[in-house]
């Protein structure tokens, strides 16, 4: 699995019409509900997350 070109999936809502980041990621968060990870950019990187390079769910 490539880690590399991975765009953010972060994104904002404005008037009804999502608007998704697309900036590189940089880490991976994990979904306070759903506990799915999903990629975000250093700016949106915030709370649960682990390094890009090592995946939790791949780490060891
Ligand atoms: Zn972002």
């Amino acid at each position: 699995m490539s880690t590399q070109n991975v765009p953010c999936a972060e994104g904002v809502t404005r008037r009804e019409a999502f608007q998704p980041c697309d900036k590189p990621a940089v880490a991976y968060r994990r979904d306070p509900e759903s506990k799915d990870p999903y990629p975000v950019c250093a700016y949106h990187c915030r709370g649960d997350m682990v390094p890009l390079v090592v995946p939790f769910w791949e780490g060891s």
